[in-house]
């Protein structure tokens, strides 16, 4: 790759946003909005891995979901490769959706249980016309063995294999495509922890082989530490903190990245520190606080915070955070 290319981002999301009406009956009127994204702005590198952290309903599945073109944005551009893909024609988004392959939370339901490995890992393929016959029977078997599945295991049906095996299914397929980017939506969080490591390894095996950029999604911090190089944390539909990964585990600025740190194993004990745990509801999206979204449970919380939002600034460089009080900023006072 050479360096021009390397300096362009491979996917660039602006002010992206997703909303849903709110209606009462059948034929009332919208009432109000569920703001499922709202206003989420990143770009990803080629060969970057960009975690993506937040709770059950921050809107991160959703933000991934537009970005694989399976849902439409309210508002907001995707750019893949510099071409935003609200200009394409029909056509020229089928083949933008090659290169970009979602793999799924639970292979279970993801896998058509009536489906064999084979055929599950063929179909794309043969969808795309990208290959039939023998050479369509070759590269599925190759596919299946790239992902650690003997090709002696392809006439078996999902429910004939472990966890780990059907998430390495859903790996298969997503690459049978040669994708340059896969959004890995909790690609773990249903698996067994000595599973989850096996296939964060394959993922990165993978990410070394075939030069993938991934978007890893998560509902915590601890999946998303050994993959990540950069991690966005969001919260009611926004990024309020998105930094290098080392930085961000070492140094966060907003709390609740800080509470969410406290959820992250520390084995030495010496190592530990005092922090806060996060308590609380994540609050209704369709009625989100005002001000500041995380002033119901933030342990900082001051005046302006209940009236006024935080903008997303660049506190330090690389590093940006929406909060009043960053906790950096804190520490030195
Ligand atoms: Fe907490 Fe205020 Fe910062 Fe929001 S702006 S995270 S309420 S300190």
């Amino acid at each position: 790759m050479n360096q021009s290319a390397q300096d362009t981002p491979l996917l660039e999301v602006n002010g992206l946003k997703k909303y849903y009406p709110m209606n009462k009956g059948w034929f009332s009127k919208t009432s109000g909005y569920v703001r499922a994204v709202d206003g989420v702005s990143f770009k990803v590198m080629p060969g970057e891995t960009l975690g993506i952290v937040g709770e059950s309903g921050c809107g991160k599945s959703t933000m991934g979901q537009m970005i694989t073109q399976l849902l439409e944005p309210t508002e907001g551009e995707i750019l893949f490769q510099g071409q935003n893909l609200a200009d394409l024609t029909e056509v020229e988004i089928r083949k933008v959706r090659r290169d970009l392959q979602f793999v799924f939370q639970d292979p279970y339901s993801s896998l058509n249980p009536r489906m064999k490995a084979f055929d599950i890992v063929a179909e794309p393929l043969q969808v795309h016309g990208i290959a039939k016959g023998k050479e369509l029977k070759t590269e599925v078997f190759r596919l299946l063995e790239t992902v650690g599945l003997g090709a002696h295991l392809a006439n078996r049906h999902p429910h004939e294999f472990s966890g780990g095996q059907r998430q390495r299914i859903g790996i298969a397929r997503a690459l049978a495509m040669k994708p340059k980017l896969i959004i890995c939506d909790e690609p773990v969080s249903a698996l067994d922890v000595s599973i989850q490591a096996q296939i964060l390894n394959l993922l990165k095996e993978l990410q070394q082989q075939f030069q993938l950029t991934y978007i890893f999604i998560a509902h915590g911090l601890p999946s998303v530490k050994h993959i990540s190089d950069r991690i966005a944390v969001m919260y009611l539909g926004k990024i309020v903190e998105l930094a290098d990964r080392d930085e961000l585990f070492s140094r966060p600025h907003h709390p609740y990245t800080e509470a969410l740190l406290e959820a992250v194993p520390v084995p030495d004990p010496r190592l530990r520190k005092e922090r806060t745990p996060l308590t609380g509801e994540i609050p209704n999206p369709a009625n989100p606080p005002s001000g500041c979204s995380f002033h119901t449970r933030c342990p900082y919380v001051q005046d302006i915070c209940r009236q006024k939002a935080p903008s997303l600034e660049e506190h330090t460089p690389g590093h940006v955070s929406a909060c009043h009080f960053p906790l950096h900023k804190q520490a030195t006072n």
